[in-house]
C-alpha cells in the first residue's frame, strides 16, 4: 500500500507514480533493451547515488548477457554548472569499443547527462545510450537524447525510489512530488 503524502524536513510530498506502475513500466523498458542489445553484450553504467534502485530492477528485467558497473559525477556545490566537464569517478572498465547504456534516475536541465555522454564518447565507447526513468522535458537546457524513458514529468521536484530531498527519501517504493501549500 502506498502512503498518499509523506513529510520529509520541511516539506510535505504527495504520491506521484506507484510502486506498481514504476514496476510495469521497468519490465517494458527491459524487454525493449534486451531486444535491442541481444548478441551485443552492453555495459550498463548506473550514477550513483539515485539510479541504485532503477538500475537493481532495470537489470532484472534485462534477459541478455550484459555487464553493470557504478559511477559518481563530481557535483560542483556552490559554483555554476554550465560549461564545467563533470569528473566521472570510479569508471575502472576499460569502454573502448563498448556498447554502453547510461542509468540514470532523473534528466532534468540535461546538463549532467550532457557531460558523461560526451566523456564516455571522447572513451571511444562503440555506442552510448541513455536510459533514464524520469525526464523533465519542460527543463531540458541541452540537447539530450534519452532513448529509454520511464515517464515524462512535469517541473516539480520529486523524491522517493531512490531520488532525495537533501538525503532522505531514497528508501521510498514510490515517487512523490512536492506537494503545494
Ligand atoms: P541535470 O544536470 O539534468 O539538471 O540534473 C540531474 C540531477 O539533478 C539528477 O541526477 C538529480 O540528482 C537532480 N535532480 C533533478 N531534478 C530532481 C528532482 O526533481 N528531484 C531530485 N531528488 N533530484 C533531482
Amino acid at each position: 500500500m502506498s502512503l498518499s503524502t509523506v513529510s520529509i524536513h520541511d516539506k510535505t510530498f504527495e504520491c506521484f507514480i506507484a510502486d506498481e506502475e514504476i514496476q510495469s513500466k521497468i519490465q517494458v523498458l527491459g524487454k525493449k533493451l534486451s531486444d535491442d542489445y541481444k548478441d551485443l553484450k552492453p555495459l550498463f553504467i548506473g550514477i550513483l547515488n539515485g539510479s541504485f534502485m532503477f538500475a537493481s530492477d532495470l537489470m532484472k528485467n534485462v534477459s541478455v548477457p550484459a555487464e553493470i558497473t557504478f559511477i559518481k559525477v563530481a557535483s560542483y556545490s556552490g559554483m555554476k554548472s554550465e560549461g564545467k566537464t563533470r569528473e566521472l569517478i570510479g569508471l575502472k572498465e576499460n569502454i573502448e569499443g563498448r556498447h554502453v547504456v547510461v542509468v540514470e534516475d532523473i534528466v532534468d536541465t540535461g546538463i549532467t547527462m550532457e557531460g558523461i555522454v560526451s566523456q564516455l564518447h571522447s572513451a571511444k565507447a562503440k555506442s552510448v545510450a541513455v536510459a533514464s526513468l524520469l525526464v523533465k522535458p519542460d527543463c531540458l537546457q541541452r540537447e539530450v537524447t534519452v532513448k529509454y524513458t520511464g515517464f515524462e514529468i512535469p517541473e516539480k521536484f520529486v523524491v522517493g525510489y531512490g531520488l532525495d530531498y537533501d538525503g532522505l527519501g531514497r528508501n521510498l517504493k514510490d515517487i512523490y512530488q512536492l506537494k503545494h501549500d
